[in-house]
């Protein structure tokens, strides 16, 4: 369908060598869009897989954490592909130490990447898509952005303020022509759940209070990034969309 059509457009993804970004990626590739992936690491396979879909790929090795960096790496991104039309801000890292314990360093590591980098590129990307009239941001949030969590509070705090800054910045920049909006994945099989996934009691918990009876896939983010960052989510504008097999509404 032509209302989901990508064709032509400029994805950058940020961590999208691994996990729910590098499913993103290739979703969006899938549809038509070329990729600029942005990690810390290598892109362990993304660019192979986005190629061998016919689109154009491209990869920025970048600390997101460094804020003096985020300014270059989105001139890089333009230099590479002449434009962003669609930005996801996916990059994030967790940490888990009890609260009372959760060391500074952990606190200002998680607030650097999930939070600062995704307000100041969303800024930077914002800036280039008023210019143009259009655009697409889609941040990543987290059923963390909802709730407590249990040793997590700096990402707690991170993933609450991701829903806050996607809707503050929907407020101004609606009118503009951008769309940003927010996916919120319930618990996904990656790296990031590894810890979880390992502690069977935990691992039981979680399992038998998601409705869909399973772990999500970064395969299962495609279709919802696909729709924020296409024609057919024109009129959506600051929303957080849960993509979670059912855990919100238990
Ligand atoms: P992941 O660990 O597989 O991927 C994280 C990505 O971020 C990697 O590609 C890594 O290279 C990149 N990254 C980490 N630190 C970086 C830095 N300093 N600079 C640049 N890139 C960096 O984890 P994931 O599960 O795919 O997580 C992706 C996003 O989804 C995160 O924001 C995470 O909080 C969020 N999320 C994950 C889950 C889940 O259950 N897995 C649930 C909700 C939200």
């Amino acid at each position: 369908m032509s209302i989901f059509d990508l064709s032509g457009k400029v994805a950058l993804v940020t961590g999208g060598g691994s996990g729910l970004g590098q499913g993103m990626a290739i979703g969006l590739a899938e549809a038509g869009a070329d990729i600029i992936s942005v990690s810390s690491s290598d892109s362990n396979g993304t660019v192979q897989a986005v190629e061998k879909l016919g689109r154009k790929a491209y990869q920025i090795q970048a600390d997101l954490s460094q804020e003096d960096q985020l300014e270059n790496v989105f001139k890089k991104a333009l230099e590479l592909a002449g434009k962003v039309d669609i930005l996801i801000n996916n990059a994030g890292i967790i940490r888990r130490v009890p609260a009372a314990d959760h060391p500074a360093k952990d606190w200002h590591d998680v607030i650097n990447l999930n939070l600062n980098s995704v307000f100041f590129l969303c800024q930077l990307a914002g800036k280039h898509m008023i210019e143009r009239g259009s655009g697409k941001i889609i941040n990543i949030a987290s059923m963390l952005t909802y709730q407590g969590g249990i040793n997590v509070p700096g990402y707690t705090a991170s993933k609450h303020a991701v829903a806050g800054i996607t809707k503050s910045f929907a407020n101004e920049w609606a009118s503009k022509g951008i769309q940003i909006n927010a996916i919120a994945p319930g618990y996904m099989a990656t790296d990031n759940t590894s810890a979880l996934r390992a502690d069977e009691g935990r691992s039981n918990d979680i399992l038998a209070r998601i409705p869909a009876s399973r772990w999500g896939t970064p395969e299962d983010l495609k279709g919802p990034a696909v729709f924020l960052a296409s024609a057919a989510s024109d009129y959506l504008n600051g929303h957080v969309i849960c993509v979670d097999g059912g855990w919100m509404a238990r």
